[in-house]
């Protein structure tokens, strides 16, 4: 444990510290803020209790309030001189916001990392080949959290596989860090030079930067094919890198960031405050505690997420999650909730007659889609084509996921595999 005083700290005693740490950071914002001034006027929350009174921050406000003078948004609470380190987020989604660190900040979001990681297993004088090209974004101060825990930390980057898998004979790395896509197309990659990553030195998969990693069948698919322990990590921009890690139980990820952020789960469609009960389901919403350059109150991460509270043998306190999906890519077919992700899942238990990537095809703009949903599942390498198999993955997505959906098998290699992150729907 890289804090263990910290993390094990019981989670009574922590929302204490944090109720506290949430006054003060309500005051400064208010104080700093442009953005909170005029946002909360009318609102008061007297501690973390009442925090379901202030409003939801979006991050297309923060975008709205960008300017030739201020590029950083009106939520721009430090001083030029106090800041010293701007990110940018990798604009997967639309024009790239830029995210400014005071000294204290980035302290504050190695810390954080470094308690995620190391939850992952990752331990001094451990060798770990990294993946990202994280230099200008976020996921930056992830590769300072590595030094942090003292690891022996080989970057080798995204754009050669060659190159990944080199790294891997050569220097027998325990660890590898990389996103879930990436982590099952290196699997074929391997698999297709007759290369076998089963036998390589890693006995650790760290996953991060999308949603996968915590699905039961996918996750079954990389332990397997890597013959390694797979664990996830999950961070947002705008709030922090890696703030969840997961621990050795990989039952969900315990808050590497603890009483830096305080989170919070709502109902994504009405914004309601949800219980932060075990089992719950929901969009997790963060608020900063000790942030200075640029904090946010109530952010809407659109990410989609169930909750965990029993004792987790490790020691950790606090609630775990483990990611269900982006807000932003559910569907709603007929009233139910669909995630893209959640249909991979479903879709993966049928290999080895498929190869596991698939692509959700909405029939229509919009979140409400009519039945049936169009799913696309490519088939394993030399599977045919099979009505029965296709009957079957239909039927299930009905009993799993209450969704009528109309199933196309595709062949072998028909659909786009990645180095970072997977497409899971593709509007027409
Ligand atoms: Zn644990």
């Amino acid at each position: 444990m890289f804090e263990p005083e910290v993390e094990t700290r019981p989670w009574e005693e922590q929302l204490a510290l944090d109720d506290e740490s949430f006054k003060a950071q309500l005051a400064y914002a208010l104080e700093r803020s442009p953005l909170y001034r005029e946002k909360l006027a009318g609102f008061s929350a007297a501690g973390l209790t009442d925090i379901g009174e202030l409003p939801l921050t979006e991050k297309a406000e923060l975008k709205g309030t960008v300017s030739d003078e201020n590029p950083f948004g009106a939520h721009l609470a430090a001083a030029p001189e106090e800041i010293v380190r701007i990110y940018s987020t990798s604009g997967t989604t639309g024009t790239p916001s830029f995210i400014p660190l005071t000294a204290e900040d980035r302290e504050s979001w190695v810390t954080g990392s470094a308690r995620s990681y190391a939850a992952s297993g990752l331990s001094r004088g451990e060798r770990l080949v990294s993946t990202y090209n994280a230099g200008p974004f976020v996921a930056g101060a992830a590769l300072e959290a590595f030094d942090r825990i003292g690891v022996t930390h080989i970057p080798v980057g995204t754009g050669s596989s060659e190159r990944l898998v080199q790294a891997i004979e050569a220097l027998r790395p325990e660890a590898v860090v990389l996103t879930p896509s990436y982590a099952a197309h290196l699997l074929e990659w391997a698999g297709e030079r007759g290369c076998d990553l089963r036998a390589s030195s890693v006995a650790r998969v760290l996953v991060a930067g999308e949603p996968g990693g915590g699905e039961e069948a996918f996750r079954a698919r990389l332990e397997d094919g890597w013959g390694a322990r797979v664990t996830e990590a999950m961070g947002i921009g705008d709030i922090g890198p890696s703030l969840w890690g997961e621990c050795g139980e990989r039952d969900g990820m315990h808050l590497g960031a603890r009483g830096l952020v305080h989170a919070e789960l709502i109902e994504p469609e009405s914004g309601e405050a949800l219980a932060l009960d075990d089992g719950a389901t929901g969009e997790l919403v963060l608020t900063h505690l000790r942030h200075r350059a640029a904090p946010l109150i109530r952010f809407r991460t659109r990410d989609h997420v169930s909750v965990r509270l029993g004792p987790c043998p490790c020691g950790r306190t606090g609630p775990r999650i483990r990611c269900i999906g982006r807000t932003d890519d559910m569907l709603i077919v007929r009233g139910v909730n669909v995630f893209p992700s959640a249909v991979r899942e479903v879709v993966s238990a049928f290999a080895p007659a498929v190869s596991g990537n698939i692509l959700v095809r909405p029939g229509s703009p919009g979140v409400k889609q009519e039945p049936p949903l169009p799913v696309v599942v490519e088939l394993a390498r030399g599977a045919d084509d099979d009505s029965a198999l296709a009957d079957s993955i239909r039927e299930r997505l009905r009993s799993a996921l209450l969704v009528q959906a109309s199933v196309e098998l595709v062949s072998w290699g028909s659909l786009q595999r990645s180095e970072y992150k997977s497409k899971l729907v593709e509007r027409a």
